[in-house]
């Protein structure tokens, strides 16, 4: 079969690969979309530590069960699946108390496990294990369901975040988690939501699809002083970074109001990680500052749900489609910010 292999940074190759074949625990599907992100181009790049080449990357997974192990039951070929991205041991302190986004022991497809940029993938029964596997609702189709991964992710930033009824939130960064960021914000009652960009066209793209009470470009205007005028001076009561930069989160302390909650949702580069923090400013507004490290199986099945019943529609946000030999542009359109969503079709 065909896959797409990362074999040193620099170095990734679309190749012939022999078919896998699922242990007496495991489920093989038919990849019918896996969907690129951010974190595809850090990984092609610049590798990652729990990623022992050659691997087959990808890990927004949707496909068509076609084989399973002699010792699993309640699949069969032809069940329409999402995979979970990050898999929990299920078994360690953390997990037992229910955090199982911050397990220690955590694994993940496309790091430890081949992943989905291939046609066909085994779903490992680790995965079965934590319910990792989720059967995808009649009438979400395989690219759609490829999007619960990274809105599962969003989910639980904005559990974390508490945005609810009535909040005003500014999300910084329009690429495919900020729109989810917009719409999950949406969905869940907030009063307005702005959206902030240093890329203009990216922007502009973004805000078409999200419809966003504002667009805010970062690189014409200060963020923080529209962020202010938009909320006659109070702040948003969340601001969520879903971009890697620490200005951006310095700004969001800036610009949170009274009771505000913080989310820095996406990482930073691991060499240049601190920020300045006023810390004053976290302790007279009794700001709350949180993080989000991926998502639940809970999550994964929570947001197909999303999906299905028109909550967060990600359609339209899927603006690529690309086959599978030409998964490397699609690293680059993703790079380059020229995209919302792009799903590879193996
Ligand atoms: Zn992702
Ligand atoms: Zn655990």
């Amino acid at each position: 079969m065909k896959a797409v292999r990362f074999h040193a940074p620099g170095d990734v190759r679309i190749e012939d690969v022999p078919e896998p074949t699922p242990g007496p625990g495991d489920v093989k599907i038919r990849v019918r979309n896996c969907s690129t992100c951010g974190t595809d181009v850090k990984i092609s790049k610049f590798g990652h530590h729990h990623i022992h080449p050659p691997r087959v990357m990808g890990h927004e997974i949707a496909g068509e069960v076609v084989e399973t192990g002699a010792e699993v039951t309640g699949w069969s070929a032809g069940d329409r699946v999402q995979v979970i991205a990050a898999i929990p041991c299920g078994r360690c302190g953390e997990c037992r108390r229910g955090r199982l986004t911050v397990c220690p022991n955590q694994e993940s497809m496309g790091y430890h496990y081949e992943g989905g940029f291939a046609q066909y993938l085994v779903v490992p029964a680790k995965v079965l294990a934590v319910d990792g596997l989720n059967r995808i609702p009649d009438g979400v189709g395989f690219a759609e369901a490829s999007v619960a991964e990274p809105l599962a992710c969003v989910l639980n930033g904005q559990e974390l975040a508490r945005v609810g009824t009535g909040d005003d939130v500014v999300v910084v960064g329009s690429g495919p988690i900020g729109c989810l960021h917009v719409r999950l914000a949406r969905a869940r009652g907030a009063a307005r939501v702005f959206l902030v960009d240093l890329n203009r066209a990216r922007l502009e793209l973004a805000a078409g699809l999200v419809r966003p009470d504002a667009a805010i470009c970062g690189a014409e205007v200060d963020p923080v002083d529209e962020v202010l005028k938009l909320t006659d001076g109070r702040g948003a009561d969340v601001v969520i970074t879903a971009a890697a930069s620490g200005a951006a989160q310095e700004q969001a302390l800036q610009m949170a109001a009274r009771q505000g909650r913080i989310s820095f949702f996406g990482g930073l580069p691991k060499d240049n990680p601190v920020i300045a923090c006023d810390s004053n400013l976290v302790h007279y507004r009794e700001l709350t500052i949180v993080g989000a490290n991926g998502s639940s199986p809970a999550h994964n099945a929570e947001a197909l749900r999303l999906i299905a019943t028109g909550a967060v529609p990600v359609a339209d946000l899927i603006t690529h489609r690309l086959p599978l030999d030409r998964a490397i542009d699609a690293f680059g359109i993703v790079a380059r910010g020229e995209a919302i969503k792009v799903t590879i079709e193996p």
